[in-house]
């Protein structure tokens, strides 16, 4: 069994950026920026922000934390959205999700500039994704499909399945691998027959946020299994949406949790901001 090691190619991929930012800055004295906007007091969103902002600095990304409390008015976030697509220093804008309930996440992502929309969440990007144009695409599901590349796992002409429809990971991700030349099947809340879907599957990726929830259907031998999920558990420990124990011997390939797709989404993002602060230089 390969382990799709996240981490490791997370860590290769990051030194190169770190050494283009730094050539780039000796160059030119310029850096990219990242604005991130956290909204209230979630635990998880503050631990993903923490490692998004050191990412940055170790990377020599210049990067800015925006804090508003849980009670923000929509206008006031908005405000803030604004400044930052007007500031030259910064090129990439990310809204930390969840937000609270009474605020819009589809207002306050339209506001903001698509060229600097390095979560890919801008309907403008969407749609050029969509059509297979040159844009900025989902942080998890563009980490993953580098994952698969660095390790040669062949897409073209195979039956992928992708558990989960979350406009963040599995859309995108059903797309990006449509796009790769394979046959996509999305199974989601509603889905029959997932039993039978998982039995014939050459890859699987599991995007639905439930501990172990792919342990007990039957998979190919050699299959491919992506672990998108991110539980933690009651005891503290944090678990994917896949069994590991009990694929790991039947998988030709699986990503671990932590360790997998989690660092290659930090990849990605600063990867994002990159690519938008070269298309404004
Ligand atoms: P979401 O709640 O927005 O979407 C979950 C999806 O799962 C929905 O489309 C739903 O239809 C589907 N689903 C729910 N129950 C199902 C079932 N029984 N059978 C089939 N499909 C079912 O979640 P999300 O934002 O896509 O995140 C999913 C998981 O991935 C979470 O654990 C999240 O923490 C994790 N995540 C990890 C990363 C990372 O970098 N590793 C990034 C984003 C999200």
């Amino acid at each position: 069994m390969l382990l799709l090691d996240g981490k490791k190619l997370s860590e290769k991929r990051l030194s190169a950026l770190k050494k283009e930012v730094e050539e780039h800055y000796e160059k030119t004295k310029t850096r990219p920026g990242l604005a991130v906007i956290r909204i209230g007091d979630n635990p998880a969103s503050k631990v993903y922000v923490g490692k998004k902002v050191k990412a940055c600095h170790d990377v020599g990304i210049h990067s800015v934390e925006v804090l508003f409390p849980e009670s923000v008015s929509e206008e006031k976030v908005l405000t803030e959205v604004e400044k930052l697509n007007r500031d030259p220093a910064i090129n990439g804008i990310l809204i930390q999700l969840p937000i609270p309930k009474h605020l819009s996440e589809k207002v306050l992502m339209e506001r903001m500039n698509p060229k600097k929309d390095v979560d890919g969440f801008h309907p403008l990007n969407r749609g050029k994704f969509l059509a297979g144009d040159d844009a900025l695409i989902p942080c998890t599901p563009l980490g993953i499909m580098n994952l698969l590349k660095e390790y040669k796992i062949e897409i073209k002409g195979k039956s992928a399945l992708v558990i989960g429809r979350s406009l963040i990971v599995g859309r995108p991700m059903s797309l990006l691998l449509d796009q790769a030349g394979a046959t996509v099947t999305v199974a989601h809340s509603q889905t029959k027959n997932l039993e039978e879907l998982c039995e014939r599957a050459d890859i699987i990726v599991v995007a639905i946020g439930k501990p172990h929830f792919l342990s007990s259907q039957k998979i190919k031998a050699g299959a491919v299994i992506i672990d998108v999920g991110i539980n933690r558990l009651e005891s503290g420990k944090l678990v994917g949406d896949v069994d590991f124990e009990k694929y790991k011997s039947i998988a030709s390939a699986i990503t671990p949790v932590p360790g997998g797709v989690g660092p290659m989404t930090i990849c990605s993002l600063l990867e994002n901001t990159w690519k938008s602060f070269l298309n404004t230089q």
